[in-house]
């Protein structure tokens, strides 16, 4: 059996017909190299931001099924082209789209999980000697009706792909040669990651680091999939994901005296995010349950939670939500406040999450202070904090997020 590889190009590295003929060139260089290649491809450029735009246009709401069917069309662009491109050259090759291809998905509209893919048609074609191009962010549910991962969701195509067709690794080719401590494209000091642990880079992608999906690389730790994210234009080594085995080194930079330096891994700004606000919501048992209960049911993910006690009887109650499900958690919003009588519903989009990555960083205060130090010096306030075992994160004004994160890497000396 041939070493079989799965590689997700994203949409800068197809953005154009010269950068698909390069990218066709890298594949078939695998082939020669006795290969069998599983490629993923997201659609071409800013091209679903534009699919988007025009959904918006002719309509506000645009419904989410409708929103599917169009949003899988811009993989379906570059997968085709990219069919032809190796195909020119002279290779066997074939394109699928999500459905074709076995990836069945839960029913949710616009954020569907994956449950199975079904590997026949795949293997079929490999066993026939062809190159493989998969639709990423693209699946199938029960109903036999198109539905997509969620934004930036190729990466977890790939990596469900490579674990199912059991590979011995995946690698994700963007547009930076790697994960970096910081974005490059904000922070021009940022430092590329030679090696990092799936939770640590999880909770960089988490926090906003958008060069991974983060699902992705929940699945990838789940099956013990290495993972290496690199340049699509040039051959620079790139970032290895995987497990470290001995965590021993973690209790050594402990007793370390520069023990700060090493604690910060990274620093990842969230500027995809809107904070809802319910004013004077009556103070009683069961409010927070039903509010975040309805937001469930709505498949909303929501994330930094504050109540405020105003007056005795009455609470504000803030959350925040991605941007992209702003609309449907103001609708659930607008319904609880009807129902327990609250005063109004907010909403911000002027905000973004600004975050500290890196092990222990609860217990050391000397992070918190340096945070805020930062933010204070720069006259930036802070919203909202949080703190878990390994970020801090500070909600603060979208404007002036770039900058403070640029300030905060000068200030952790990374
Ligand atoms: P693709 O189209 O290849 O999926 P994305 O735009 O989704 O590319 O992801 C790559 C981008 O992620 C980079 O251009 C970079 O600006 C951004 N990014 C954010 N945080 C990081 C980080 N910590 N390391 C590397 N890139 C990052
Ligand atoms: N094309 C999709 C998006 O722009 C999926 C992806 O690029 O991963 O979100
Ligand atoms: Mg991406």
């Amino acid at each position: 059996m041939k070493d079989l590889v799965v590689q997700k190009y994203g949409g800068t590295s197809v953005g154009t017909v010269e950068k698909i003929k390069r990218v066709a060139r890298r594949i078939v260089a695998q082939v020669d190299a006795g290969k069998q290649v599983v490629v993923v491809v997201s659609a071409m450029g800013d091209s679903t931001d534009e699919l988007v735009n025009l959904a918006y246009e002719i309509n506000p709401t645009p419904p989410s099924r409708e929103m599917d069917v169009l949003l899988a069309t811009g993989e379906q662009v570059s997968i085709a082209l990219l069919a032809m491109a190796i195909q020119t050259i002279g290779y066997k090759v074939i394109s699928l789209t999500g459905a074709q291809c076995g990836i069945k998905t839960s029913d949710v509209h616009k954020r569907a999980r994956i449950s199975e893919i079904d590997t026949n048609r795949l293997e079929k074609e490999l066993n026939d000697s062809k190159i493989v191009i998969v639709a990423g962010f693209q699946g199938i549910d029960e109903n036999h009706e198109i539905t997509t991962l969620g934004r930036g969701g190729s990466d977890t195509s790939a990596v469900a792909l490579a674990a199912a067709l059991r590979a011995d690794c995946c690698e994700i080719y963007t547009d930076v040669d790697g994960v970096y401590d910081a974005d490059p494209r904000i922070v021009p000091d940022a430092k590329k990651i030679d090696e990092i642990s799936y939770q640590e880079v999880l909770e960089m992608a988490s926090l906003g680091a958008g060069v991974l999906h983060p699902r992705s690389v929940e699945l990838a730790e789940k099956y013990g999939l290495p993972l290496v994210v690199r340049s699509s234009f040039n051959n620079n080594p790139g970032t290895v994901i995987k497990n470290f085995e001995n965590n021993n080194e973690k209790h050594v930079i402990k007793e370390d005296f520069d023990m700060e330096k090493v604690l910060v891994r990274g620093i990842a700004l969230d500027e995809n995010i809107a904070k809802i606000s319910i004013l004077e919501v009556p103070d009683k048992p069961g409010i927070a349950f039903q509010l975040f209960s309805s937001l469930a049911s709505a498949n909303i993910h929501v994330d930094m939670i504050v109540q405020n006690v105003n007056r005795t009887s009455v609470n504000d109650i803030s959350f925040t939500v991605n941007l992209d499900e702003l609309p449907e958690a103001v609708e659930v919003s607008q319904k609880f406040a009807f129902e327990v009588n609250a005063q109004k519903v907010a909403f911000d989009q002027g905000i973004a999450k600004l975050s500290v990555i890196g092990t222990g960083i609860v217990a050391n205060t000397e992070i918190a202070s340096k945070f805020f130090e930062a933010l204070f010096e720069m006259g930036i306030n802070i919203q909202t904090i949080s703190t878990s075992e390994i970020k801090m994160s500070c909600l603060i004004d979208k404007e002036r997020a770039k900058e403070a994160m640029v300030n905060i890497h000068k200030k952790f000396e990374l």
